[in-house]
């Protein structure tokens, strides 16, 4: 089964995402709570897609897809983004995310936009 990335500096999401995707048989490689812990578990961990909140204090997930983008230019991106951030998550889509899934989540919806890519 595919595997995912968490990357969300909320706890509550990592906990909400991880438990959703766990239920709907994905595996979690791992979680990270900023751009930085990310990178740092990207050089050991190989998931399959990485989903990448905008928001996170040390390194946000626009930087952070920079450096994905650059280092591993196959791996998955989904961006989590907030209500009032359209103007990031276009840059995020044309800088190489594949979509976005926006907080607060239907857990059905979330699910429909992942399975599209894993
Ligand atoms: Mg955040």
């Amino acid at each position: 089964m595919a595997k995912i990335l968490i990357v969300d500096d909320s706890r509550i999401i990592r906990r909400v995402l991880t438990g959703t995707l766990t239920e709907a048989g994905y595996e979690i490689a791992g979680e990270a709570a900023n751009g930085e812990e990310a990178l740092e578990k990207l050089k050991t961990i190989k998931p399959d897609l990485v989903t990448l909140d905008i928001t996170m204090p040390i390194m946000d997930g626009l930087e952070t897809l920079d450096h994905i983008r650059k280092e591993y230019p196959d791996l998955k991106v989904i961006m989590i983004s907030a209500a009032g951030q359209k103007t990031k998550v276009l840059q995020a889509l044309k800088a190489g995310a594949l979509d976005f899934i926006r907080k607060p989540f239907e857990k059905d919806e979330m699910l429909e936009v992942l399975a599209k890519y894993i």
